[in-house]
């Protein structure tokens, strides 16, 4: 285990350490080619309820830098890393959904969050399997497994094979492509939930 840990950490710091502006510039190329519409627009698949129908959001990757924050839109389409320990998410404990930076996706829940030692959001599975889809990354002279918003498909992180169980996966996802929605909870009273969420998200992910 112990072993384990110290190897996380170390692949923490070799890959954060890269930097998140390093990790951008590298892919801006591909992620300016995914996307050349300026205008945005929102794809609904058949609606016969075949297997992974479901609403798509595509818009330019101009329109998508007016509306993210530098920092999630050097992840969420230039498939950044941030540093590990950084994030506003890692050490988060409180019980809600993770939800796609850039589209609102459900992506992932609390009860499916534990401690990798890696300093990145980990999950041992997504809300549901058609949440989010998967594609092969060789970059960094790794073999990687990339997580990316099945909704947007904009990059939130990597998958591996050494979580926990009951999936043994471990979803290695950037802060910066995740908001945080509280669940209510007994401690909170209605008038302050209904008005308070945003300030509530933001104390919890500090
Ligand atoms: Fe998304």
């Amino acid at each position: 285990m112990t072993v384990r840990v110290v190897g996380i950490v170390v692949a923490a710091v070799v890959v954060g350490g890269l930097g998140l502006l390093a990790s951008c510039r590298q892919n801006a190329t591909s992620a300016a080619n995914l996307e050349t519409e300026e205008v945005a627009m929102v794809e609904k698949a058949g609606a016969d309820g075949a297997r992974g129908a479901e609403d798509k959001v595509v818009k330019s990757e101009e329109q998508w830098k007016r509306e993210l924050k530098p920092e999630q839109y050097c992840v969420l389409r230039e498939k950044g890393t941030e540093r590990p320990f950084a994030g506003k998410h890692w050490d988060n404990k409180k019980a809600g959904t993770y939800v796609c930076a850039a589209c609102g996706n459900p992506l992932f829940e609390s009860g499916a969050k534990y401690d990798s030692g890696s300093g990145w959001p980990s999950f041992y599975e997504p809300v549901k399997k058609s949440s989010v889809a998967h594609a092969e990354d060789n970059s960094l002279r790794m073999k990687r497994t990339e997580v990316l918003c099945r909704r947007c498909e904009s990059h939130l992180g990597h998958v591996f094979d050494d979580g926990p169980e009951p999936t043994g996966q471990r979803y290695c996802i950037n802060s910066a492509a995740l908001e945080f929605e509280p669940k209510d909870s007994p401690d909170t009273q209605p008038a302050e939930r209904k008005g308070e969420n945003s300030e509530l998200s933001g104390q919890n992910s500090e």
